[in-house]
């Protein structure tokens, strides 16, 4: 798999927890980033967990390019797709606490380590996505729970008004705000998980690094989707369907804009330019990270689990058909 593509979709398989008592219902072929589950076969660029590569890897063969990149001026994105327990906090490593050795904490290492050498300037901000609102998750008090409008400027550029950014000079710093915007995330309660998340999280850190010749900025966005599982899996009353609707129209949004960013150089030929970024919430707010010079990653998380079967199976289609 090439670094330089602009759209890249991993599957990370979690291992089956204590708790769940039941048999795996999917296999990696070994040595090849392709699964099994059922009479499906699909193929991706790479697969961590069961017999793929190692969890421990997913940032180095990932993420890190990306972080190098973002030291060039190329912004970028990574996702964390799948349904509520299949391991996207677990991932992301959003759980604050957690020593998954998930990857926002790598990447503000990575970042940090790399500052030292430059003359350079980090400013962060957590945002979610929530109903198709945008609320601003390190706003200092309750009343800037109003939700945030977006602005595209005239070179394409997109603002969000009143957003909270903030400069941090440590690492430490930085991984306090994530924690405190990770604990005033909206959650939801449903039958499958009291903690399941129904927001989409956006940790976004900006670098500014001045030289002799010229200033460059760059940005890293780290999404950490909300749960992808179908409304009705949920016993979902009023409240939580209309969460549930809004869910799957903005991943159905970004599935798309994400397919026809992958088949890009496909798409340049036969004339095909429009990328619908304005049909949620989610894709405009990363337009400007999404396509153009950025990189895209995508990681699809999926339980093992026979009886999450039916999610796994949604989850490893969307990522095969995004890719
Ligand atoms: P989600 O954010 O999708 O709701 P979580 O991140 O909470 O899911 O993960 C579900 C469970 O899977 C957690 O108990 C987590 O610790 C566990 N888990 C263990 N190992 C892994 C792994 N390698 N990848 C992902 N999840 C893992």
């Amino acid at each position: 798999m090439k670094s330089t593509e602009p759209v890249r979709v991993a599957v990370n398989i979690r291992p089956l927890l204590t708790s769940e008592g039941c048999t795996d219902c999917i296999t990696v072929t070994p040595d090849e980033p392709q699964v099994h589950i059922g009479s499906h076969t699909f193929t991706y660029d790479l697969v961590f967990g069961n017999n793929g590569l190692p969890f421990s890897e997913i940032y180095h063969r990932c993420v890190a390019p990306l972080v190098e990149d973002l030291f060039k001026g190329y912004n970028a994105t990574i996702l964390a797709y799948g349904q509520t327990a299949s391991g996207k906090s677990y991932t992301m490593g959003t759980n604050c606490g957690a020593d998954g050795g998930g990857i926002i904490p790598k990447v503000m290492e990575d970042v940090f380590t790399r500052v030292e050498a430059v003359k350079s300037q980090i400013r962060i901000s957590f945002l979610e996505i929530y109903n198709e609102e945008i609320y601003d998750l390190l706003a200092a008090s309750k009343p800037s729970r109003a939700p945030i409008r977006i602005r595209e400027t005239n070179s394409g550029e997109i603002t969000l008004q009143g957003v909270t950014e903030v400069q941090v000079k440590t690492k430490e710093e930085m991984s306090s705000y994530l924690a405190r915007g990770s604990s005033t995330r909206a959650t939801g309660i449903t039958n499958m998980n009291i903690q399941s998340s129904r927001s989409h999280a956006i940790f976004t850190i900006s670098v500014k690094i001045t030289t002799a010749e010229e200033t460059l900025c760059a940005k890293i966005r780290l999404v950490d989707l909300a749960g992808s599982e179908r409304a009705n899996r949920t016993g979902a009353d009023g409240i939580r369907l209309k969460e549930g609707r809004h869910i799957n129209s903005s991943l159905l949004a970004l599935g798309n804009v994400i397919k026809i960013l992958g088949g890009n150089e496909r798409n340049k030929k036969k004339g095909v330019c429009h990328i619908p970024y304005r049909v949620s919430k989610l894709t405009r707010l990363l337009q400007d990270s999404l396509g153009g010079n950025s990189k895209t990653v995508m990681i699809a998380c999926v339980s093992p689990a026979i009886t999450d079967v039916e999610e796994t199976l949604s989850t490893l289609r969307y990522a095969n058909y995004a890719r």
